[in-house]
């Protein structure tokens, strides 16, 4: 099996033609596009012609853009693919200025349904015309759009691009070397606690060097978009972000008051996991991702690819032909290498029908996981292959859907068939995760809601984020964490939080994990029955609203219930991995 992925289906490299005549072609169709715009035509004609032009623009982009991304990905110092991308970025804000103009078009249309109704092609993409409808009332003046825009890159874009440089470049001292952050956060998943301890002492000493920065990145990212939503016509930032997710409120009000109820639970299995590294009293912020149990069994490539075949060949017989046809035909990268990206990633050509997946593979049974998560992001995009293209992309509450029901499946079976001690290992594994996505994420919301309500009034001062980061950590982890080892400089770290024109970043990781979770008991409750309307669910993941993507398989999301049913299957969990923990330390 060959272990590189193979980009030759897009170019066959830089200096192919094909890629250069690609490139011509965008700035052509973008300039043609805004003729369009203005054209005499009659109305249907020209809707349709706007939908065509947006999907061509897509497919080109997509094939462009992630050539060079994925070239990149695994070769960081590609002059070629550097310079490229940078050129496609400048051509990427000129096709959002074209993309705002057909919105504007489209909204400016009064008897939308009635054009609709008239032409095969827009009846298809009618989500995206009524979209469009409803984004159009809330956009920029048009007279004010390209000055506020411009803003935007001297102002908000400019305080991003200061905290990723100084993210970036910041060293932090420890046993006398000087090393990169990154490398210093990895250390919290080291065995020993001492390098856990250590790592975590250097970080926050580190921080207090860029603290007063960074909190003028956050207070001028967050009060640019403070302006922009009230140009834009919303209430609020968080109305805003639901609005553009195609989630309302209810829905995220019910999982929150769903969460606030099982927050005991997850404290209960953060104490205990505390107990297992001889913490009395709650578990140390640097603790969080230490490793408990023995999950020592490490997997090679070709068994890992065995264990995929097994598991989803007996669940989902489709989606484990299609694993391996990934596996078989060079669509994964799958070890790490020098000039290689860290982490793991899906990406997917929607025109040529294919993804591409980078993982770090070392062997351990969280690599195989990686697998099933990406590879269920890939099975997404083919459940969705067949659809134009505009409908074919989910918004972030839904797009990990498949992925989370992927690694529930393969943990779940695995951990019925291993011996209880590697089970334990691989349990404490997923609450780790999970918890992130619930507690964590709980407290990151609470934090973005604190600093917006403060930004109102005033740029919040080091000493004032550091509260709020406790303060929120408090309400989310409550006694789970040990009292004064917390984490106040966290709104330091995360880069969520200083995305130009993205807030919220947090709520849709925790409805991913539980809506992933809660598909997956249908499955569990309705087995192969189930599996047709699973992927009609993904297939219709781009062209309905969150919550009637939900009802297609009789999930009420606005109902509390539907949450509680979805966190109990990490409350059966965390029962389980305590009643393991019995028989090592005394509970
Ligand atoms: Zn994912």
């Amino acid at each position: 099996m060959e272990s590189t992925w193979d980009l030759s289906v897009f170019y066959k490299g830089f200096n192919d033609p094909a890629l250069r005549a690609d490139i011509e072609k965008l700035h052509t169709l973008i300039r043609e596009g805004h003729e369009l715009l203005t054209a005499e035509l009659p109305k249907t004609e020209k809707l349709e012609a706007i939908i065509d032009r947006l999907e061509t623009l897509n497919d080109m982009f997509s094939k462009t853009y992630m050539f060079c991304q994925l070239t990149l990905s695994t070769d960081s110092e590609n002059r070629e693919a550097f310079r490229t991308l940078e050129e496609l970025s400048a051509l990427g804000v000129d096709a959002q200025v074209f993309q705002s103009a057909c919105t504007r078009c489209i909204g400016g249309v009064s008897d939308l349904e009635a054009e609709i109704s008239k032409s095969v092609k827009l009846t298809t993409n009618a989500f995206i015309l009524r979209e469009a409808k409803r984004e159009a009332a809330h956009m920029l003046p048009e007279s004010m759009e390209k000055w506020m825009l411009r803003m935007s890159l001297s102002g908000g874009d400019s305080f991003q691009k200061l905290h990723d440089q100084l993210m970036g470049t910041i060293t932090v001292d420890l046993n006398g070397e000087s090393l990169p952050l990154p490398a210093i956060r990895g250390m919290a998943f080291d065995p020993d606690s001492n390098v856990r301890k250590s790592a975590y002492e250097a970080e926050l000493s580190a921080y207090p060097k860029v603290a007063l920065p960074m909190a003028f990145c956050l207070g001028g990212i967050k009060g640019e978009a403070l302006t922009m939503c009230e140009a834009k016509g919303y209430p609020d930032v968080l109305t805003q972000q639901l609005a553009e997710s195609r989630m309302d409120s209810e829905t995220l009000t019910a999982m929150w008051a769903a969460i606030r109820e099982y927050l005991p639970d997850f404290r209960r299995y953060l104490r205990v996991k505390a107990k297992l590294l001889g913490h009395a009293d709650g578990l140390p912020f640097y603790d969080l991702f230490a490793p408990v149990g023995s999950d020592v069994k490490t997997y090679t490539v070709e068994e890992a690819r065995q264990l995929l075949k097994d598991t989803f060949g007996k669940a989902h017989p489709k989606m484990a032909d299609f694993m391996m046809h990934a596996f078989d035909n060079r669509w994964i990268d799958l070890y790490p290498r020098k000039g290689k990206e860290g982490g793991a990633f899906c990406s997917e050509n929607h025109e040529l029908k294919i993804s591409r997946i980078l993982t770090n593979f070392v062997g351990s049974f969280a690599d195989v996981s990686t697998l099933a998560h990406e590879l269920g992001h890939a099975w997404h995009a083919h459940c969705m292959e067949n659809l134009p293209v505009l409908l074919a992309q989910p918004p972030m509450p839904l797009a990990e859907t498949a992925s989370t029901f992927n690694e529930t499946l393969l943990s779940h079976t695995v951990i019925q068939t291993v011996e209880p001690d590697r089970a334990f290992g691989i349990l404490e594994g997923v609450l780790m995760e999970a918890t992130q996505c619930v507690v964590d994420i709980y407290s990151r919301f609470l934090f973005e809601n604190a600093v917006f309500e403060a930004r109102k009034t005033h740029t919040p001062a080091v000493e004032e984020l550091r509260e709020m980061m406790l303060s929120a950590q408090e309400e989310a982890y409550g006694d789970g964490l040990a009292k004064d080892v917390r984490h106040p400089d966290m709104w330091i770290n995360k880069s969520h939080y200083y995305t130009v024109g993205l807030h919220y970043y947090n709520f849709p990781y925790a409805f991913g994990l539980l809506f992933g979770l809660g598909v997956y008991q249908k499955y569990t409750a309705e087995g192969a029955a189930f599996l047709p309307k699973y992927d009609a669910l993904l297939a219709r993941c781009g062209s309905d609203s969150v919550y009637n993507v939900a009802r297609s398989v009789d999930i009420d999301v606005h109902d509390v219930a539907y949450w509680r049913s979805a966190l109990n299957v990490l409350r059966g969990e965390i029962d389980e991995f305590e009643a393991l923990a019995k028989g090592k330390v005394q509970l």
